[in-house]
């Protein structure tokens, strides 16, 4: 049996997991943060919380004897997929990070690229007034000082009682999104700028699609620095990389 740990936390992670639990000679265990209230489980063994940093990380591989680490966590969790590779150079096992390409800046759009969400705050200075704040709730402080403008922030879960937001509504839900809802957001709140992340991948991209169409500005946060390694852009690519390592048992 080849032993994998996943690193979940994408909406690319129940598929992954699905298609491994198909191929024969492979047990896995997908981890989960924990952090959405009802997360979308995948199929097979599922673990849910922080490892406890790398040291934490290379203990539990080496205890569940994990032969194999993909890394398929969201290209903004940053932490997780340094600690990953240094764990699985530490554990002397491979590693796989699934890198979903980024989305490119195509002809209509305006994009504001920023490389972090402090930058992303400032870029909306004296230029928006009705915003679409579409970064999860991790970072909504770095919004609170403007507050001269108003914010629709969409987030999964709410946020806790003590969490200052800035002037605006908070929305839960969760993707994927259809382009009619996110034109019908822009339309009805009257959004002028949106801040997105640039995840990748189609879950989240119909509210640029729809910013295209109306003119509406987007801030761009670039993605953080990946840990080197080796590197697939999707699912299928993910499989192949595994079925070569339990064909070379
Ligand atoms: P992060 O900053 O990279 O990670 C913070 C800590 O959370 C890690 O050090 C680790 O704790 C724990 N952690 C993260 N992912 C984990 C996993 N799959 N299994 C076990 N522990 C995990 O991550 P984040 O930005 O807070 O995101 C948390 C989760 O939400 C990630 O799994 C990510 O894929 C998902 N997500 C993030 C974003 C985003 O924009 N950041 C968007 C969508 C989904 P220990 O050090 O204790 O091990």
């Amino acid at each position: 049996m080849l032993r994998v740990l996943i690193l979940g936390g994408t909406s690319d992670v129940a598929e992954l997991a699905s298609r491994i639990s198909d191929i024969t000679g492979v047990e896995a265990i997908t981890s989960l943060a924990g952090r959405t209230r009802e997360p979308v489980l995948p199929v097979g063994n599922v673990r849910v919380g922080g490892f406890g940093g790398v040291t934490g990380l290379v203990e539990y591989l080496q205890h569940q004897q994990i032969d194999v680490l993909i890394d398929a966590t969201h290209p903004f969790a940053n932490h997780i997929s340094w600690n990953g590779a240094i764990a699985a150079t530490e554990a002397g096992i491979p590693r796989l990070l699934v890198n979903r390409p980024p989305w490119e800046k195509l002809l209509g759009d305006h994009w504001i690229e920023v490389e972090n969400i402090t930058n992303a705050a400032a870029a909306l200075e004296h230029q928006a007034k009705r915003v679409f704040l579409t970064i999860g709730r991790q970072e909504i402080s770095a919004f609170t000082h403007l507050q001269e403008m108003w914010f629709l922030m969409r987030m999964i879960d709410p946020l806790p009682a003590n969490v200052i937001t800035p002037p605006g509504f908070v929305l839960c839900d969760r993707g994927p999104f259809n382009l009619e809802n996110e034109r019908e957001i822009l339309t009805h709140h009257q959004i002028d700028t949106i801040v997105s992340k640039n995840s990748g991948g189609n879950a989240t991209y119909p509210k640029i699609i729809a910013a295209r169409e109306m003119g509406v500005k987007v801030v761009m946060v670039n993605r953080p620095p990946i840990p080197p390694g080796e590197e697939v852009p999707d699912v299928e690519s993910a499989v192949m990389w595994l079925l070569d390592k339990v064909n070379l048992q």
